[in-house]
């Protein structure tokens, strides 16, 4: 069965797809798995959050610099940062429909399942008892809620051991225990659980040369790591300072099902922000919230997002939250901010035998710094994004239109420039004025199908303005602007479209 959220789901992968946002990888050959392609329209869109996350990060802090580290690194960087050993999903396959799971993933969705249960009887009770209602008090003494909560103690019990320590078989015994269903083939017949590493490698140098292995990079991270030196010395930088980056990431994830919310090649947007060790919690909580803050300026109402503070932590991971949004299927992982104390950079120091420790001047000491970093996937931003501004509307006469609600200053295009009819001497009109915005803003010029029609186009890729030039235009130089999202029209000077324009693309600084 279809359900809505599915249906919804569908709906934007088809959309992206109509609309040059998104394009399966490959598609003449039949695709490749989890790999994707942007369009014309997809590559602005990721450009313009990419570009605000750049802005937000480097721009707005005075003691955040950027840095564009290699794909390709020394392989002991994978060695000493723990890839290598415990980069591993634990994987189930069901012997039935020959689908392969995440192991963690089957019981995560289970305590989601029990989760929403609690969550489902809390709403129905807040709506029987009405303002008097105390939910700390239903929780407490509602048998139900509170055999849920008892189950979900008890497996966290024993699936946050199993995960920390690699115990496949108690994965795989809770899996079953659980009767935990294949969700294709309804089956319960799973193989055993076994570890599989995430990182893509490849050959350097020719055969001859004597090759060796190296790894597509599976997070930005590590060349941060490796460069913090070089940066804080050219950089003449004091702590606490950050570093940012922006790049390709590659995992081979074991499934990949979801659009662009899983993919084997990724984008990542990362931050490390380098401190004196014991002021982490303190930073911790301070990215928390600017993070979360940078996540509403956007325009997306804070229900849509929650905190998810980590049980089962990463193998370099001293405290860790993500910060979830509300996908059309559930509440999932956005962005990750991590307390690493000095775990990546201590390993380092390690394994290339180089002293990576800081002096401190305002204490006279020298040590290895501590780290909270910011870590977000662009991709699943760009999903969180369009799936939130997808809208299907239906107007007062009756008829539908999509529109993507998104903000104005992420909109692959800010302006478009319609001659009302392609003749009297409107498109040339309209061809002085595109010339002209182009130099300030994206903008597109079309005189192409009814103007209804050309509207349409541009409200389904979230252009915030259209600009339509007729008769009137010729006589005293003025043209209606029409905002996206109210469709209202208003006649302005040509003069004035770039200030009026500009004023609503920018974003608040945070
Ligand atoms: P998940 O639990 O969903 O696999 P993760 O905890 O492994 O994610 P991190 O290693 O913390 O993810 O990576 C930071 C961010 O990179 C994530 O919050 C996510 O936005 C993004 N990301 C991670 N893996 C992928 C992927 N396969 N495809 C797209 N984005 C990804």
């Amino acid at each position: 069965m279809i359900t809505n959220s599915e249906d919804r789901f569908k709906k934007i992968i088809a959309h992206c797809k109509e609309y040059g946002f998104i394009f399966q990888s490959s598609e003449i050959y039949d695709g490749l798995s989890a790999v994707y392609d942007y369009g014309q329209n997809g590559v602005e869109l990721k450009n313009n959050i990419r570009d605000y996350w750049w802005k937000s990060m480097v721009q707005y802090h005075e003691n955040i610099i950027g840095l564009d580290a290699a794909i390709f690194m020394h392989p002991d960087v994978w060695k000493a940062s723990g890839h290598v050993d415990a980069f591993n999903d634990p994987l189930i396959d069901n012997k039935d429909s020959k689908k392969r799971y995440r192991a963690d993933v089957l019981i995560e969705d289970h305590l989601a399942k029990l989760d929403e249960k609690i969550a489902k009887e809390v709403a129905r009770a807040a709506e029987r008892f009405g303002d008097s209602f105390d939910e700390q008090m239903f929780c407490q003494t509602n048998p139900r809620v509170q055999a849920n909560r008892k189950k979900i103690e008890e497996i966290n019990a024993r699936f946050v051991p199993a995960m920390e320590q690699g115990l496949l078989g108690e994965l795989k015994a809770l899996i079953e225990e659980l009767e935990i269903a294949c969700p294709v083939s309804g089956s319960r017949n799973w193989t055993d659980v076994r570890q599989f590493n995430l990182m893509f490698s490849t050959q350097m140098g020719s055969a001859s040369d004597g090759a060796s292995l190296v790894y597509l990079r599976p997070e930005t991270a590590q060349g941060i790591f490796v460069n913090y030196l070089n940066v804080q010395k050219t950089g003449r930088k004091k702590l606490p300072f950050g570093i940012a980056q922006v790049g390709k990431a590659f995992r081979n994830e074991i499934v990949a099902r979801q659009f662009i919310f899983r993919m084997r090649e990724f984008e990542q947007m990362e931050m490390q922000y380098f401190i004196r060790p014991g002021q982490e919690n303190e930073w911790f909580d301070y990215w928390k919230d600017m993070r979360m803050r940078w996540h509403l300026s956007l325009g997306i109402p804070q229900e849509m997002f929650r905190m998810h503070e980590h049980d089962k932590l990463a193998h370099y991971a001293k405290a860790a939250v993500d910060i979830e949004f509300m996908f059309p299927f559930g509440f999932k992982e956005i962005e990750g901010v991590h307390s690493r104390t000095d775990y990546d950079l201590g390993a380092h120091q390690k394994v290339s035998g180089k002293k990576l420790q800081y002096f401190d001047p305002d204490i006279n000491e020298s040590y290895v710094p501590y780290v909270v970093e910011t870590s977000i996937g662009l991709d699943r931003m760009f999903l969180a994004v369009i799936s939130h501004a997808l809208k299907e509307e239906t107007l007062e006469d009756g008829s539908q239109r999509m529109v993507m609600n998104i903000s104005p200053a992420l909109a692959p295009v800010k302006v478009a420039v319609l001659p009302l009819v392609k003749k009297d001497g409107l498109p040339e009109k309209g061809r002085e004025i595109f010339d002209k915005l182009k130099y300030d803003f994206h903008c597109q010029y079309e005189e192409k199908d009814a103007i209804g029609r050309r509207y349409r186009r541009q409200d389904a890729i979230g252009t915030p303005y259209c600009i339509t030039i007729d008769h009137e235009s010729l006589e005293n130089d003025t043209v209606t602007i029409r905002k996206r999202d109210t469709m209202q029209q208003e006649r302005i000077p040509t003069d004035k479209i770039a200030s009026v324009v500009r004023k609503r693309i920018e974003i608040k600084p945070l």
